[in-house]
């Protein structure tokens, strides 16, 4: 058995069976400016259980960005609680937020953010190296397997600059799963892709929850519906409304 002697906060959340990883409880984020306080969020509640794929939509400027900050732990709460399996957020300071990501959240942003100097491969070895996941000599192997799911494992020894967009998305995608986070955060992952390539990254989402992750997507596309099991809606920093056909686990 291999015991794990990080501290709580900086190992991979334990899942049980159609748990809950994620609860909101009246969070609020005010952005404090020098032209006055904004509230970007307010009153949220909300549950996020294993297997949801949650859609987060909303006019620009609503505050989904804000809350996929909140989830990430990029970002931290001005009122309320987040808990993510038994750990508490709040209160936690950078570094152990930092740590604790690294192992249990996945994040895909809209413009990819791939280390413009590494190769795909090394792109996606730099978390697992990070968090100290694995043998090393693991890595590599474990970077060419989740290159090959995302279908681009012969673009693995380029530079990012050498591949297309719907390509460095697959490789920031497989990046977020590279330390099989149990979350998956994705902020208009398909904002830049042609649509070819989004029912692709949408059919590997879906697929991603069917294994149990749960995964949120920021999206403004409405036509993308059908594969989520919840939508909700921001309005000027609220749940304006919320709806789902629910997880089938
Ligand atoms: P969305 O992603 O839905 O477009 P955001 O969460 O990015 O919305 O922003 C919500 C609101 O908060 C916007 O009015 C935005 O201008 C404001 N905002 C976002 N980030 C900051 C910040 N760092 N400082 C001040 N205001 C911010
Ligand atoms: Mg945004």
């Amino acid at each position: 058995m291999i015991v794990d002697t990080a501290p709580k906060s900086a190992r991979t959340v334990s899942r049980r069976s159609n748990s809950t990883l994620v609860t909101l409880r009246g969070v609020g984020k005010i952005y404090r400016t020098p032209a006055g306080d904004f509230t970007a969020l307010a009153d949220i509640d909300l549950d996020l259980p294993d297997h949801e794929f949650l859609a987060v939509i909303g006019k620009s400027g609503s505050g989904k960005t804000t809350l996929a900050n909140l989830l990430t732990g990029i970002d931290s709460v001005t009122s309320g609680k987040i808990r993510f399996g038994d750990i508490l957020l709040n209160g936690k300071s950078e570094e152990e937020l930092t740590a604790w990501r690294g192992r249990n959240v996945g994040v895909v942003f809209q413009f990819f953010q791939l280390l413009p100097t590494l190769t795909v491969a090394e792109n996606i070895m730099l978390p697992m190296d990070f968090c100290r996941v694995g043998r090393p000599a693991d890595r590599r192997p474990k970077a060419m397997a989740l290159l090959e799911r995302l279908g681009i494992a012969d673009q693995a020894d380029k530079l990012p600059v050498d591949l297309s967009g719907g390509q460095q998305q697959r490789a920031a995608i497989a990046r977020a799963l590279a330390n099989d986070p149990p979350l998956l955060v994705a902020d208009e992952p398909t904002g830049n892709l042609d649509s070819r390539t989004t029912a692709e990254v949408m059919d590997l989402f879906q697929s991603l929850t069917e294994d149990g992750r749960t995964v949120v997507m920021v999206t403004h596309e409405r036509d993308l519906g059908s594969y989520f099991t919840r939508t909700i809606e921001l309005a000027d920093g609220r749940i304006v409304s919320n709806t789902g056909r629910g997880v089938v686990a």
